[in-house]
């Protein structure tokens, strides 16, 4: 089962008290979607996986904790926009404003799983051309991260290619994800990554963009 617990925290950015809710325990029983979503209980945990302020609007993992900067990023007008943004649901724009701190401190690895975090609260809430923004931006920011030379997943070779794929193929940009899943086919990644790129590649020659798991995915064995 799921355990959450409650605390009060005062804010790093304006020192006021809230409370706010952690996960205490959870599990997760199943497989995890071919974007990395993990499966039920942990699933549904993720309303507590990024706290807002709601005094000044400061979201992160912990606010009672801020980087330098921290202040001056929430309080321009691409954090204020994005924290108001009707387009998104609530907890979509806490994960994509948590994102712009986290690359305005130049944590762009993690920017990529933020946003990723925003589109898996877009696809609950229903709203779906949200989601597929969320995913753009996802795949745009995982796109940097590979140009810098870094990975999300460093251990584990074509994990964040077999990512990438799955977010274009999602937004719906089947050419997009077809070259991509192509070129990470190439690479002869393990049985497992090789076996995910086989089942992304099927999927986006019928144009699917719905979610998939990683055990589907080999369980075809295409
Ligand atoms: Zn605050």
């Amino acid at each position: 089962m799921t355990t959450f617990y409650s605390e009060e925290l005062e804010c790093y950015v304006c020192g006021k008290t809230s409370t706010q809710t952690s996960v205490g325990s959870t599990n997760a029983f199943g497989s995890p979607d071919l974007d990395g979503r993990p499966p039920e209980m942990q699933r549904s945990t993720m309303g507590a996986w990024v706290q807002r302020c709601p005094s000044c609007g400061y979201c992160s993992a912990d606010i009672s904790e801020g980087k330098p900067g921290t202040r001056e990023l929430i309080e321009s007008d691409s954090y204020k926009n994005q924290l108001g943004d009707p387009g998104y649901p609530k907890l979509a724009n806490m994960f994509l404003c948590f994102s712009i701190l986290e690359e305005g401190a130049g944590n762009i690895v993690s920017v990529v799983q933020l946003q990723i975090n925003a589109s898996w609260a877009c696809d609950d809430a229903g709203t779906g051309s949200s989601a597929r923004e969320c995913r753009l931006k996802s795949a745009a920011s995982l796109e940097k991260v590979r140009d810098s030379g870094m990975k999300m997943h460093p251990e584990e070779p074509g994990v964040d290619e077999a990512i990438l794929v799955d977010l274009l193929r999602r937004a719906g940009q089947h050419e997009k994800a077809r070259s991509r899943c192509r070129e990470a086919l190439e690479q002869g990644y393990t049985d497992t990554v090789g076996g995910v790129l086989e089942f992304e590649n099927e999927l986006i020659s019928q144009q699917d963009v719905a979610p998939h798991t990683i055990a589907e995915a080999l369980e075809k064995g295409v």
